[in-house]
C-alpha cells in the first residue's frame, strides 16, 4: 500500500456534530493503524456560511478527544497552508484547465433565471436540473458563440464554471465499505466548480487539495456518497489517480428514525456536540459532552463502536486498543443508532477504571465550584474511592456522599418508619459509648471491634447498624458503617449520634 495519508476536512459553519467527531476518529484510527499521516484541512470556501469561533471550537474539541494531527496550520506540515481560504490563488488554474480540456464550461445563468426554471418545473411537478439536457438551451459557453462569451466576460458579467458531466455513461466506483457503486451519468447535474465570487466550490477545492496533499484514502460521512461520482470523474478529467473512498454509515436518532441532527441533542436530552457551544449570532447555547461530565475516553469509546465493531465481545477500548483493532472492513453499511443509556454506561465504566486520585481531584474541584465546599484533597480522594463505582459521573458522587460534608439535619421519613425502633435511641447511646472507646479508629479496626461487640453481647445487628446509618447519613443508604465512621472521625460521629437521638428520641 502506498503511504497512508488521510484528512479530516470540516467546514467551519458551526460546532462539530458528534458524527463529524466520529469521522475524524475513524480517519485517525486508520492513519495510526497503518503508520500513516492524519491531516486537518479547514474547508472554508463557502464564505456565506462562515461562523466565527467554529474553527477554534473544532480544533479544541478534537484535542479534548485525543485526536491528534500530524499536519495542520497549527502543527505545520509540508503541504500547507491547510485552510482553503489561504489557498484561494491555487484553484483558478485547475478550473481553467478543465475549461481548456472541454470538461467544463462557463455558465452565465443568473440565480434569478435558475430560480425561474425551478419554479416552472415545479409547477409541472418536475424537477429542474442543470444537466446534459438543459445545458443545451441555457446561457452558457456550449450554446453561445465564442465572441459572445468573450464579450460578456470582458464586460464583467458574473459567471460560474460548471463540470460537463459526460453523457450516457455508467460510472462504476469502489467504496471500501459499500463495495461496488454504479451510477448512470444522465442522473447527475453539472455541478458548479468555480463561483462568480472567484472562489472554488467545495467539489473543486476538495479534489484539488486531496490531490496536492497526496491523500490516499477519503473517509467521510455517508452524506457525501452522492458526490462520489462527480469526484471520481473530476480525478479522471484531470488525469490524476483517485484516492480510495470509504463512506461511513449515518448516526441515527435513538429510535432509529432518521439522521441524528444538530437540533436533536438538547431536544432529546443529550448532547450532540463534543463541547458546549454558544452561537455567536443568536446567543443560543448547546450542551457538550465535556461540560456534561463525560470523560474523553468514554466519549471516544462510545463513538468508535457506533458504526464499527471489533468482531469480539470487547467493549471497553483505550485509544491505543482502538488503533490496534480498527479496520474499515468492520465498518457497517447501515446507520448506527445512538444509545443514550449506553453512552452513560461507558462513562461509568471509565470512571470505575480511573484512579481514586484522579476522581478525587475532579470531585474536589466540583465541590468547590458547585457547593462552595473546601475540602482537602486527601479527604476527597478517600470519599471518591468509597463511592465512585456507584455513579456514572463525578457530579453524581454528591448524591452518594453528601453526608461526608454536612451532618444530617433531617432524617429520611421512610427509613425512620422502617428502621427506627422503640429501643433504637437506647441502643445508639450504648453504641456511642462503645465507639468512643475504640482506640485505633481505622475502618478495618472499627469493623472488627463493632462486630465483636455485637456478637459478643448478642446484640441485634440490624438495630445497631440501621440506627447508626440513620444517625450518620440521615438516610438508609451509603457505604459500610465502619468506612463512614473512619472517614468522619470519632468526634464528628459521636456528635451526629447525639444530635440524631435528640431529634428522633
Ligand atoms: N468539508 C466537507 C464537510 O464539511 C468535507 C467532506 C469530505 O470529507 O470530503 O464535511
Amino acid at each position: 500500500m502506498k503511504e497512508v495519508r488521510v484528512r479530516f476536512a470540516p467546514s467551519p459553519t458551526g460546532p462539530l456534530h458528534i458524527g463529524g467527531v466520529r469521522t475524524a476518529l475513524y480517519n485517525y484510527l486508520f492513519a495510526k493503524k497503518n503508520g500513516g499521516k492524519m491531516i486537518l484541512r479547514i474547508e472554508d470556501t463557502d464564505q456565506t456560511r462562515f461562523v466565527p469561533g467554529a474553527e477554534d471550537y473544532i480544533v479544541k474539541s478534537l484535542d479534548w478527544c485525543g485526536i491528534k494531527f500530524d499536519e495542520s496550520d497549527y502543527v505545520g506540515g509540508e503541504y500547507g497552508p491547510y485552510k482553503q481560504s489561504n489557498r484561494k490563488h491555487l484553484y483558478k488554474q485547475y478550473s481553467d484547465e478543465l475549461l481548456e480540456k472541454g470538461c467544463a464550461y462557463i455558465a452565465f445563468d443568473t440565480a434569478e433565471e435558475l430560480d425561474k426554471y425551478r419554479k416552472e418545473a415545479e409547477a409541472k411537478k418536475e424537477t429542474f436540473i442543470y444537466n446534459c439536457e438543459s445545458r443545451k438551451y441555457l446561457r452558457n459557453s456550449l450554446t453561445m458563440s465564442k465572441e459572445e462569451v468573450e464579450t460578456l466576460i470582458n464586460n464583467g458579467t458574473p459567471y460560474t464554471v460548471r463540470f460537463k458531466i459526460p453523457e450516457n455513461r455508467e460510472i462504476v466506483m469502489h467504496d471500501l465499505i459499500r463495495g461496488e457503486v454504479h451510477v448512470q451519468t444522465n442522473t447527475l447535474d453539472d455541478k458548479v466548480l468555480f463561483k462568480s465570487d472567484g472562489m472554488p466550490t467545495y467539489h473543486l477545492a476538495n479534489i484539488v487539495d486531496d490531490h496536492l496533499m497526496k491523500i490516499s484514502h477519503v473517509i467521510r460521512g455517508e452524506e457525501w456518497l452522492p458526490s462520489m461520482p462527480l469526484h471520481v470523474m473530476l480525478y479522471e478529467a484531470f488525469g490524476w489517480e483517485a484516492p480510495q473512498f470509504a463512506h461511513l454509515p449515518l448516526l441515527l436518532k435513538p429510535d432509529g428514525n432518521g439522521k441524528l441532527s444538530k437540533r436533536d441533542g438538547d431536544r432529546l436530552g443529550f448532547p450532540v456536540f463534543p463541547m458546549y457551544w454558544v452561537d455567536p449570532k443568536t446567543g443560543d447555547t448547546a450542551s457538550g459532552y465535556k461540560q456534561s461530565g463525560y470523560y474523553p475516553e468514554a466519549f471516544i469509546n462510545m463513538l468508535a463502536l457506533l458504526g464499527w465493531n471489533p468482531g469480539t465481545e470487547q467493549e471497553i477500548f483505550t485509544m491505543e486498543e482502538l488503533i490496534d483493532a480498527f479496520s474499515l472492513d468492520r465498518c457497517s453499511k447501515s446507520g448506527a443508532k445512538f444509545n443514550v443509556e449506553k453512552t452513560k454506561w461507558f462513562n461509568h465504566e471509565w470512571l470505575m477504571r480511573k484512579s481514586e486520585e484522579e476522581v478525587g481531584k475532579d470531585y474536589q474541584a466540583w465541590l468547590k465550584a458547585e457547593k462552595d465546599i473546601d475540602v482537602n484533597l486527601d479527604f476527597a480522594i478517600k470519599v471518591a474511592g468509597l463511592v465512585k463505582d456507584r455513579v456514572n459521573f463525578v457530579k453524581e458522587l454528591w448524591d452518594q456522599s453528601f453526608f461526608f460534608f454536612e451532618a444530617p439535619t433531617t432524617y429520611d421519613e421512610v427509613t425512620v418508619k422502617k428502621r427506627w425502633k422503640e429501643n433504637s435511641a437506647e441502643m445508639m447511646k450504648t453504641a456511642a459509648e462503645f465507639i468512643n472507646g475504640i482506640e485505633d479508629f481505622t475502618a478495618e479496626n472499627i469493623d472488627k471491634a463493632l462486630n465483636d461487640w455485637i456478637t459478643g453481647n448478642e446484640l441485634n445487628m440490624g438495630l445497631v447498624m440501621n440506627g447508626l446509618r440513620l444517625m450518620l447519613v440521615g438516610a438508609g443508604k451509603g457505604p459500610h458503617i465502619h468506612e463512614i465512621l473512619a472517614l468522619l472521625g470519632k468526634e464528628e460521629a459521636l456528635k451526629r449520634i447525639d444530635a440524631g437521638v435528640k431529634v428522633l428520641g
